[in-house]
Formats: structure tokens, sequence, C-alpha cells
């Protein structure tokens, strides 16, 4: 507790005295006000903190209950996209000469309808892409295989790439349209692993295909010269150019 000091003799009174006990002088009181006016502030801030915090039962609930439920989601996603998806099994067909025959049809009309099985384009890309596996190949990502699944109206093509012995999937699906004599595709989705990608995003995810179209350029190129691509079920039919 501060002491008041007398003016006149010096004398330390207690702080709630008026008069000094010495000498009876009135004090001067100011020093004790603005010491009572400097706590204030901190009585408010205590005060502040009591209503603000720390936070009740409620509040905190909600927030663990928040918490683990993004946890799950977010553990739910990781199993999904950990999970193999059912890719076509590697096949024994033997490869037809895709590239040819799209030579074939879009410079010199030699062929009506080309008509794979899935198993056919299987083998083909299993053969095609074997010796372009050194550019496929990413610090890290080593290229596994390529796969294509065809059902009524969409093709989805699948990739296995292979981190520190881990293989990951990633596929994306699309559906042609040929209008006005010309074929374009459209994203109709994909999945990393078992985990769906919404079409929008997989417009831009598009970044992980980007390898396997390069080395694919050569048939997309052919196929883009093409009069119709129809997928059906378990195959695809490809119709020449018409004259
Ligand atoms: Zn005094």
């Amino acid at each position: 507790m501060t002491k008041l000091v007398c003016a006149e003799c010096r004398h330390e009174n207690e702080a709630e005295r008026i008069y000094c006990h010495n000498c009876g002088e009135r004090l001067d009181r100011s020093a004790v006000s603005a010491q009572k006016k400097a706590q204030d502030p901190q009585e408010v801030h205590r005060r502040l903190q009591k209503m603000l915090g720390p936070p009740n039962m409620a509040r905190r609930n909600f927030f663990t209950v928040s918490k683990l439920a993004l946890a799950a989601a977010v553990v739910a996603a990781l199993v999904e996209i950990a999970l193999p998806p059912e890719l076509p099994a590697p096949t024994k067909a033997v490869p037809p000469q895709v590239d040819l025959d799209l030579e074939n049809a879009a410079f010199y009309q030699k062929t009506g309808a080309l008509e794979y099985s899935q198993d056919q384009i299987n083998a083909y890309l299993a053969y095609r892409l074997t010796s372009k596996k050194t550019a496929l190949n990413k610090p890290l990502l080593t290229f596994v295989r390529a796969t294509a699944s065809f059902r009524d109206g969409a093709c989805t093509i699948g990739m296995e790439r292979s981190l520190f012995g881990y293989s990951i999937y990633s596929r994306t699906s699309y559906q042609v349209d040929a209008g006005a004599g010309k074929i374009s595709t459209t994203n109709v989705g994909g999945w990393i692993g078992r985990f769906p990608i919404h079409p929008a995003i997989m417009r831009f995810g598009d970044i992980i295909f980007a390898d396997l179209w390069s080395a694919l350029e050569r048939e997309h190129k052919l196929l883009g010269k093409m009069g119709a691509v129809s997928f059906h079920d378990g195959g695809v039919t490809i119709t020449a150019p018409a004259r």
C-alpha cells in the first residue's frame, strides 16, 4: 500500500487519511486517486476477458466435433485415393496396328469402319507405350501402364504410376461429340484412386495425363481426322472420314 507523505512534516500517513496524523495538515491525495484511475482499465480488461473466454462447453464441443468430422472426411478421401480402382486386366490379345489402320483410313481411304475390342486397344496401348516409358517416367513417379475402358458413349483412360513402390491410379473419362464434321471430346470427370473428381476440376487435372497424350500424339492427331468415333460396351468403332 502506498503511503501519503505530508508536505509539511514529511510524516508517512496511511493511504486512507485526509489529514496528517502528525501535524494535522491536509494531505495531497491526488497520487492515490491517480493510482485508482490507472487500475480501472485493468479492471475493465479483466471483465472483458471473463466475458469472452475461456470458451464455454457448447462452443468447445462444436469445434471438437467439426475437427473430428473434417479429420474423418480427410481420412475417408485418403482411403478412397489409396484404393486401387478396377482397371482392365493386362491382356494377352495380339495388338492390332491401330496407328497404321488410322493412317490408311485418313489418307488412303482404304478402310470403312474400324472396330476394336477393349482388349485389343489395351494390347495396343501396352505395346505402344513400352518404348515410351522413359519419356513417361517422372522423377519419383514411374510409369507402370495405361488402360482404356469403354462403355456406351464414354471412354475412360486409366493410368497406373508408382511412387516408392506404391501404385497411384488416376483415371479420366471422355465423351465424344461429333458435330459439324469435327470430333471433339468433353471430359466427364475423373478419379484419383477411387476418389471422384468433378469434370470442372478434371479439366485442369488434365496435366496428370499430359505425358500420356504427348506419347500418343500420333494416334490422337489421326483420330481427329476420322469421321466418327463411337464407344460402346467393351469396344470402339472408328469410322473413316467421308470424301
Ligand atoms: Zn504533517
